[in-house]
């Protein structure tokens, strides 16, 4: 069976001396956050995810979910419980705004958390995750009266939530989208159509669930500005607020899949169910990616919990498992064999993950800290800065957290051998999970589209010119006892601004230049960020230099400098190849 240690100290580390978190105490929510309250925070969620969620991770993927003839789904055995205990450890909205019930705290801590609950158990984790999606969306976009008749119960956990977007002829391509909206005298509107992979659309966790519900009122222009967003509860509220009648929404089967066993993935009906427009008419599609970006962020942080977990379960198998000998002579000659981690192979592999684990951790928890300016900072300068990060970096961490993470789960599988294609092991399962986070909150290819069609030309660049300016101006400010760390960043930087000037000379003539290089570009850009992580990890163990973990990192981001970051060469030589050899073949030549 597999075992988790959440990485707190880790985590303590890169919030105190690596990001500085208390020098953002006129936010707030962080002032209350103070260091000994982050790391019992911490604690009680490392405890709560290692002892409750862990153990029910094969549990969940083994017995599933299950849906019965009326319609109900109950998920695995302990599901239930633990959920009632994510709720009374106040887990679920512990971020969410205090004037609804949550506890303010700053996301750049509940994020971690959430990496927590992933890697512990990623199926389990969704449902809460699904809620605060929920939360996003109406906080930003609904009604006073529908924040107060939705926010406290969803943000407490008692109600779960859900985002319905896609439907058997659409996923990526939501233009295509044909729920109805019918709008009615009293104001709601009667919803009619089916979604299908709803995730979380059906289950006994909670007494309500409200769906978000992309539909098209009657009337409204074909296409994507044509789509509206509506609330959809399960049951309909009573006067007071309770849950009352049953509405026509239905769960009209489950997805046998190939991970996440334990979240229900569900095709949904809306039979004339009862809804209530939220935000501005045929502007859903705006409204629903306030969901998306909180969602897509979440999502890289699944790439980066699972890629944890099943590095710790190949470091333990690593160190246990005998085989061969070293190639410089035995290192346990009293052994049978030594340990398979002598093998540079192995070692090649661990390393790997450790290397990405360590700075994709510090990538979300930096973008965590920028949505915490976005939102609570007073200043509208900082503010803006702040969320032009967040636009820039969030197909970075979906795309990228999730292509390597899902590469680490089967690296990790790797160092089993054989046995890690056994279930026993549950290596496999982590390689199942991890491999959805890659399709979801819109395929990966689709988030390298998005950062260079859209993120990259938005308002003239600014986001991406603020973090080259960063980056570069780090650069010129470091110790020269950092160059063994700066060089190869500022070799890497570099190739990434000749990637995206050969954009600007050669997609406006031939936009297949773009499409075709956009998954390099997005890898690209991936990598710099995570070099620029590890030299701000270094700076901090450098000035922490007392203890061998802090030494330890020296080593680990020499390791990427040396055997990842070089990557960026190659894709920048695929991106300046071109789209010609990629499309000249006729499609019926295939
Ligand atoms: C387990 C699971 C849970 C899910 N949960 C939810 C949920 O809770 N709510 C929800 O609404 N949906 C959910 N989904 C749906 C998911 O978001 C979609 O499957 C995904 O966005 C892709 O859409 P699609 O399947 O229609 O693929 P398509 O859109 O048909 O895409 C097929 C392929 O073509 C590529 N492609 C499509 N268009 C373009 C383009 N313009 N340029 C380049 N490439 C393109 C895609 O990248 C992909 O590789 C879930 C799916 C699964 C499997």
């Amino acid at each position: 069976m597999p075992t988790y240690r959440a990485p707190v100290d880790e985590v303590m580390f890169l919030l105190r001396d690596v990001f500085h978190v208390e020098r953002y105490n006129n936010l707030p929510g962080f002032a209350e956050a103070t260091p000994d309250i982050v790391e019992a925070v911490l604690t009680e969620a490392a405890k709560f995810c290692e002892d409750v969620l862990t153990p029910l991770n094969r549990v969940g993927d083994k017995a599933g979910c299950r849906r019965h003839a009326d319609g109900s789904v109950t998920t695995p055995p302990g599901f239930k419980d633990a959920y009632k205990k994510l709720v009374v450890g106040g887990w679920a909205g512990a971020s969410a705004p205090a004037e609804f019930g949550g506890q303010g705290l700053p996301t750049v801590l509940t994020q971690a958390v959430r990496e927590f609950l992933y890697a512990s158990n990623m199926a389990f984790a969704m449902y809460s995750s699904l809620a605060l999606g929920a939360v996003a969306a109406i906080y930003s976009h609904g009604s006073a009266e529908q924040k107060a008749r939705y926010l406290p119960k969803l943000i407490s956990g008692e109600w779960a939530g859900t985002m319905n977007l896609t439907e058997p002829q659409c996923g990526t391509d939501l233009g295509q989208l044909r729920c109805r909206a019918a709008p009615q005298a009293d104001g709601s509107y009667k919803i009619t159509g089916t979604k299908i992979f709803i995730s979380a659309g059906e289950h006994d966790l909670t007494d309500n669930i409200i769906h978000l519900v992309l539909a098209r009122i009657d009337g409204a222009p074909a296409g994507t500005k044509g789509i509206s967003l509506f609330i959809v509860p399960k049951f309909l509220l009573n006067p007071d607020g309770a849950p009352g009648a049953r509405n026509a929404v239905s769960c009209g089967s489950i997805e046998e899949k190939m991970g996440i066993h334990g979240n229900a993935t569900c095709v949904m009906n809306y039979d004339g169910a009862t809804g209530w427009l939220t935000g501005e008419k045929h502007r859903g599609l705006y409204c629903m990616f306030t969901m998306m970006n909180t969602a897509r962020l979440s999502v890289g942080v699944q790439g980066l919990a699972l890629s944890e977990v099943a590095y710790q379960n190949a470091v333990a198998y690593a160190k246990d498992r005998l085989a061969g000998r070293a190639l410089s002579g035995a290192k346990f000659p009293q052994k049978a064999a030594d340990p398979i981690i002598v093998h540079p192979d192995v070692r090649r592999m661990l390393m790997t993950m450790r290397a990405f684990n360590e700075a994709a951790r510090a990538l979300v928890l930096w973008t965590a800290l920028k949505g915490d300016i976005a939102r609570r900072s007073a200043d509208a300068k900082e503010r803006e800065a702040a969320d032009d990060h967040m636009g820039l970096m969030t197909p970075v961490i979906k795309g990228v957290l999730t292509d390597q993470g899902f590469a680490n789960t089967v690296a990790a599988q790797q160092i089993f051998g054989g046995h890690g294609y056994i279930a026993e092991h549950g290596m496999e399962q982590f390689v199942r999970d991890a491999r959805i986070a890659m399709i979801y909150e819109g395929t990966n290819g689709i988030q390298a589209l998005d950062l260079v069609g859209r993120k990259l030309p938005k308002d003239g660049g600014r986001a991406l010119q603020a973090f080259f300016a960063e980056v570069s101006g780090y650069i010129k400010e470091a110790d020269a006892a950092m160059a063994p760390y700066v060089t190869p960043l500022e070799r890497a930087l570099g190739e990434l601004r000749e990637a995206t000037l050969w954009f600007a000379q050669n997609a406006l003539a031939n936009p297949d230049n773009a499409g075709a290089g956009a998954s390099d570009y997005m890898q690209l850009f991936g990598l710099v960020a995570l070099g620029y992580m590890w030299c701000r990890i270094v700076d901090a163990a450098k000035a922490n230099s007392a203890t061998a973990s802090m030494d330890d990192k020296l080593v680990t981001g020499r390791f990427f400098m040396e055997r990842m970051l070089p990557a960026t060469a190659t894709h920048l030589a695929r991106i300046k190849a071109g789209a010609e050899s990629t499309m000249a073949l006729p499609a019926d030549a295939f």
